[in-house]
């Protein structure tokens, strides 16, 4: 595939893990307009751009020609943290793939939701036959969308069209066809009264910490559930857990959490209503990502705007 990109740019990887190092250089061999390297090789000093996924603290400080950073995920509040982060312009991912496997992992969970299937799956493993009861369609049950952005928005409106009545929220006002669409926290409380399934795709802000409190789940109808793919620190976890033992959450599905991979011995993982997935939500294979990444970089060279910059004030 011909790159975009005319000069060699050398852009340095950051990786979190072995495997999506080797995931990610893979994907850029055989772009060779552009030369990614590996932190700690000898070039990686001139490399005007790096990508990264959670970096340790001070990681990019060392790179003095940085032009740009690209989060190779969409939440950045790990590096928002890292006080010595350049001050250089944060560009997440924000490709088809990443929302469409949002829009998968959450319509699914929630209808195994809905639908009592984590239950059937359990009787399978005991080998027990019950009936279920009866069971009401899609449109009996009111979804709630906290974040209605790049993932949430088509995340609500997949909702819809299975047959869901969604409602989403967000901070500032957004219209999506056939879906009420509110903001602030006033509305907020309005909305968790007739919520069955709330969703949270909100990122992790100073604004959204711990907003996934006792607080909120006490707002929402008696036996109501959560699913979030949020950051672990939008959530409180000791309330989710008295939540769920008083009956006032049936169920909630968690993808994210405050020390990952999820230490062995921490409740949720045997928990009867709690369902545990390894932050696997929407994680795109690097190789689609890469034309993302290079037409950003042909916009730096050429000194025009970038795509998936984020607000740092905001902190998405
Ligand atoms: P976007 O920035 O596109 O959208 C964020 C949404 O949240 C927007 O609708 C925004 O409102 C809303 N929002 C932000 N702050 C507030 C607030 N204080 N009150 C109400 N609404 C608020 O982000 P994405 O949709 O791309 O991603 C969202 C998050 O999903 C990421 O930050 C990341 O943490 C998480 N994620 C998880 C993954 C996983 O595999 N578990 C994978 C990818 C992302 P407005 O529209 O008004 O700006």
């Amino acid at each position: 595939m011909k790159d975009e990109v005319s000069t060699a740019a050398t852009l340095v990887l950051i990786p979190n893990n072995a495997d999506s190092a080797q995931e990610w250089m893979a994907a850029f061999a055989d772009r060779e307009s552009v030369n990614l390297v590996l932190e700690g090789d000898a070039s990686a000093n001139a490399a005007i751009g790096a990508l990264v996924f959670e970096p340790s603290p001070g990681a990019l400080d060392a790179y003095k020609h940085l032009r740009v950073v690209f989060n190779l995920g969409a939440g950045v509040d790990a590096l928002l943290a890292d006080e010595d982060l350049p001050d250089v312009p944060i560009v997440r991912l924000e490709n088809a793939d990443m929302s469409a496997l949002m829009r998968e992992y959450i319509v699914y969970q929630v209808i195994r939701i809905h639908r009592g299937f984590g239950w059937v799956e359990q009787q399978q493993a005991n080998a027990t036959w019950h009936a279920m009861p009866a069971a009401s369609s899609a449109s009996h049950c009111r979804v709630t969308v906290l974040g209605i952005g790049r993932l949430g928005a088509p995340t609500a409106q997949a909702l819809r069209a299975v047959g869901y009545t969604v409602v989403g929220w967000s901070r500032t006002a957004r219209s999506l066809p056939g879906i009420p669409c509110y903001v602030g926290r006033d509305s907020l409380d309005t909305l968790l009264a007739t919520t069955d399934i709330l969703v949270c795709t909100l990122p992790l802000t100073a604004e959204t910490r711990g907003l996934l409190d006792l607080g909120l789940f006490s707002r929402l109808p008696m036996g109501a559930s959560l699913v979030s793919v949020s950051r672990a620190g939008c959530l409180n976890e000791s309330d989710l857990l008295l939540a769920l033992d008083s009956g006032q959450l049936r169920h909630a599905t968690l993808d994210c959490f405050r020390s990952e991979p999820l230490p062995s011995s921490h409740s949720f993982w045997m928990h009867p209503s709690v369902n545990v997935t390894p932050h696997l939500a929407a994680s795109p294979q690097a190789a689609v990502c890469v034309d993302e990444i290079l037409a950003n970089v042909q916009h730096l060279l050429n000194d025009e705007p970038l795509r998936g910059v984020i607000d740092r004030g905001l902190g998405y």
